[in-house]
């Protein structure tokens, strides 16, 4: 896998180390964080090391595996899987994606409402 770092991508840079967010995981492929603006009491990304803007990017079957299988390693760690969860992910204009750098939110802690806004 080649992991091209993109210089003007804050998650890119964070893979790189030039910038520290508060990683709750990591392995070759992917890291998690907290989100620096959490909508939940625990919410944080899960992004893979490789640069793909979006979902519509993603077509390895075995980090797309990583990626969904985390949620719930995490969520079993830090003891929230009973009570549950909910997971995101914001792809382009119309899901209001901001950082076109492809990543899963985990959002715990709290009830969650249905529809979404
Ligand atoms: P999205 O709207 O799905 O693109 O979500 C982007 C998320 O990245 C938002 O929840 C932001 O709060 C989060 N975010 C942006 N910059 C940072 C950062 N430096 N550290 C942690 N989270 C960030
Ligand atoms: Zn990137």
């Amino acid at each position: 896998m080649t992991t091209e770092h993109h210089p003007n991508c804050i998650f890119c840079k964070m893979v790189a180390g030039e910038i520290k967010p508060d990683i709750v995981f990591e392995n070759d492929q992917l890291l998690a964080f907290r989100d620096i603006n959490p909508q939940a009491p625990i919410h944080f990304l899960i992004i893979p090391k490789q640069h793909l803007p979006t979902l519509n990017d993603l077509s390895d079957p075995s980090l797309a595996a990583q990626l969904l299988l985390l949620p719930s390693q995490l969520a079993k760690q830090e003891g929230f899987a009973e009570d549950g969860y909910r997971t995101v992910i914001n792809c382009n204009k119309h899901s209001g994606q901001e950082v076109y750098h492809l990543h899963l939110h985990v959002l715990a802690g709290r009830q969650m409402t249905w529809p979404p806004g």
